[in-house]
C-alpha cells in the first residue's frame, strides 16, 4: 500500500498519539482514587462482609431453633395424647405402657430443650454483634457518602475535559488515512499507548526512540522517504523521520 504523502499523515498521526496519550492520562487520573475513599471503601466491604457472615450464621441458628421448637411441640402435643388417653384406661398394663411412652416424650422434650438453650444463647451474643457491626457502619456511612461524592465531582469534572479533548482528537483522526489510523490503534493498543515512534539520529546511528533499537540504515533511508509505512523490526511501532526532518 503506497501513500502519497506518508510522511505528513505520519506527522498527524504523533500529533494524534500526543492527544490520545493524554486522553489516556485523564482516564488513569479518573481512576486513581483518593486513599482515604479507597480506605473507607476496604472498611465499608470489610464491615459488610462480617456482617453477613453473621447473618448467615444467625439465620442458621434461627432454623435450627425452629426445628427443634417445632419438635418440642410435636413431642407436648404427643404426651398430651398419652396423657389423656391414660386417664381413660383402666387396665394396669396399659397405664404402665402409657406411662413409659410419656416418660419417652418427656427425656425427649428436656433433651431438645437442653439443646436449644446454647442455641439461643449463641443467638442472643449474635444479635449484639450484629448491632454493634450495623452501628459501626452507620457511623461510618456519612465519611463514606461524602468521600464517594467528592470522588464522583472530580471524576465528572476530569470528564468534561476529556470529552471535549476526545472531540477535538476524533476531528484530527478524521483526516488522517483510514488503515495507517487502524494500524496505528491496534499497535497501540498492543505496545503500551505508543502507536508511532521517532527515529533518533545520533551521529549516524538510527534508533527507534520507543524500543531504543538500532535500525538498519535502510530502513532509517526509507523511513526518510516517506513512500510507505514502515515499522520498527523490533517493536513493530510505525516509524516517523521526526520534526526536525521535515
Ligand atoms: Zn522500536
Amino acid at each position: 500500500m503506497v501513500f502519497v504523502n506518508i510522511a505528513g499523515a505520519l506527522a498527524d498521526l504523533y500529533t494524534l498519539q500526543e492527544h490520545d496519550q493524554e486522553l489516556d492520562k485523564i482516564k488513569e487520573e479518573q481512576e486513581r482514587l483518593e486513599p482515604e475513599l479507597v480506605e473507607a471503601r476496604e472498611k465499608w466491604a470489610d464491615l459488610a462482609a462480617r456482617l453477613a457472615q453473621l447473618k448467615e450464621r444467625y439465620l442458621t441458628l434461627q432454623h435450627e431453633y425452629k426445628q427443634n421448637d417445632l419438635e418440642i411441640q410435636d413431642m407436648a402435643a404427643k404426651r398430651k395424647k398419652a396423657e389423656e388417653e391414660q386417664m381413660q384406661s383402666s387396665s394396669v398394663r396399659e397405664q404402665t405402657q402409657y406411662e413409659n411412652r410419656i416418660q419417652q416424650f418427656s427425656t425427649r422434650i428436656d433433651e431438645l430443650t437442653e439443646l436449644t438453650m446454647p442455641i439461643l444463647e449463641e443467638m442472643e451474643r449474635l444479635a449484639e454483634q450484629i448491632k454493634e457491626l450495623e452501628d459501626e457502619m452507620a457511623q461510618l456511612k456519612p465519611e463514606l457518602d461524602s468521600l464517594e461524592a467528592a470522588n464522583a465531582e472530580r471524576v465528572a469534572k476530569l470528564e468534561d475535559g476529556y470529552q471535549a479533548k476526545l472531540a477535538k482528537r476524533e476531528q484530527m483522526a478524521a483526516s488522517i488515512p483510514k488503515n495507517l489510523l487502524r494500524e496505528y490503534q491496534a499497535i497501540r493498543r498492543a505496545r503500551k499507548g505508543v502507536g508511532v515512534a521517532i527515529v533518533v539520529a545520533k551521529a549516524g546511528v538510527y534508533r527507534c526512540s520507543a524500543c531504543s533499537v538500532q535500525l538498519p540504515p535502510h530502513v532509517a533511508q526509507r523511513v526518510y522517504q516517506g513512500q510507505q509505512a514502515i515499522r520498527c523490526s523490533s517493536c513493530g511501532r510505525l516509524l516517523w523521520k521526526g520534526p526536525e526532518q521535515q
